[in-house]
């Protein structure tokens, strides 16, 4: 990745804030994830309504996370493509959002979630045309990195860190006519003709998809492809030791469900191994009932210092 002038004044800029601050920025043992921050945010992205691609509420979603995130020192890059909306044919603005933390570093680790909402909540038995606010299914992930982005500067090691949001992972009306993971895939093949080409340099290792992970009653197995895969298994193995070591038994160490998500394109089109976490026992998927009321601060919490405690030991 490319350094740019701005981010060279950025990072010496922080630096001078570390020299000022001492130990604050220094103590990386002191690094932690709050869970109620993270459930504070999932409540904020809520209050912006639904969040599908093309929406007012994902316009608002993502001002709000280029705001966040460059305040807290990251390089924010955005990723615009455009699809059409299967019903009308029109044309839909779309866009990733690429957050960079050390966006100077080569070798990267990938963190994705996808930010937009499904447009209806199809699966709700009294009201499939209601208001589908994905509380679980689409700010929690969010919420997650937006509380780890405090962190992200703290942490020692040489690698860099990407989040990637994801657009039109679900801008889906009708099953058999509409595709998911649109954003994911065109982020794919945007970064395998880049690295064939060479003209990009950084190379990610690894990537994790943060899917439903705000449950109030939190399981999550391993995903069936993430363990299956050859270069995927050991990220899968990594994270569930690393839980394990802390002693969060919601991280199931055994398969349970297959789940074609964003780790799928990122792995097959990319090149990327990626692994995906995800609990896929929520009883108000795709339904109106996907409110905040259904997510806990408690296991946001408990996903965030998995996944911050792994990147930590890893990289
Ligand atoms: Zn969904």
């Amino acid at each position: 990745m490319a350094m740019t002038k701005d981010c060279v004044l950025l990072n010496t800029t922080l630096f001078f804030l570390a020299f000022l601050t001492g130990s604050a920025l220094e103590a990386n043992d002191s690094v932690t994830f709050s869970g109620t921050q993270a459930m504070e945010y999932l409540e904020a992205i809520c209050e912006l309504g639904p969040r599908p691609s093309g929406s007012k509420g994902m316009e608002k979603q993502r001002e709000l996370l280029i705001r966040h995130f460059q305040k807290a020192g990251a390089k924010v890059f955005r990723q615009a493509f455009r699809s059409r909306d299967g019903r009308t044919g029109d044309w839909v603005h779309m866009e990733n959002l690429i957050v960079s933390w050390h966006p100077d570093r080569d070798d990267r680790v990938l963190l994705g979630v996808h930010y937009d909402t499904r447009p209806y909540p199809d699966r709700d038995r009294r009201d499939p045309q209601g208001v589908f606010i994905g509380a679980n299914d689409g700010a929690s992930g969010v919420a997650v990195l937006m509380e780890l982005a405090d962190s992200m500067l703290q942490i020692k090691g040489s690698v860099g860190v990407d989040f990637v949001f994801f657009d039109a992972e679900e801008y889906v009306f009708e099953e058999e006519r509409d595709s998911y993971c649109l954003g994911s895939l065109f982020f794919a093949r945007q970064y395998a003709t880049s690295r064939k080409a060479g003209t990009i340099s950084h190379a990610y290792r690894c990537g994790v998809i943060l899917d439903m992970v705000g449950d109030r009653n939190l399981t999550i197995w391993q995903e069936q492809q993430s363990v299956d895969w050859p270069d995927t298994r050991p990220v899968v193995e990594s994270i569930w030791a690393t839980a394990k070591q802390l002693k969060i038994r919601e991280f199931v160490p055994r398969p349970k469900y297959v789940v074609n998500d964003d780790h799928v394109p990122l792995r097959m089109t990319g090149g990327i191994p990626t692994c995906d976490i995800i609990d896929f026992d929520y009883p108000h998927w795709h339904t109106t009932q996907d409110i905040p009321a259904n997510c806990s601060a408690h296991s946001l919490g408990l996903v965030g210092q998995v996944m911050l405690s792994w990147l930590q030991k890893n990289y």
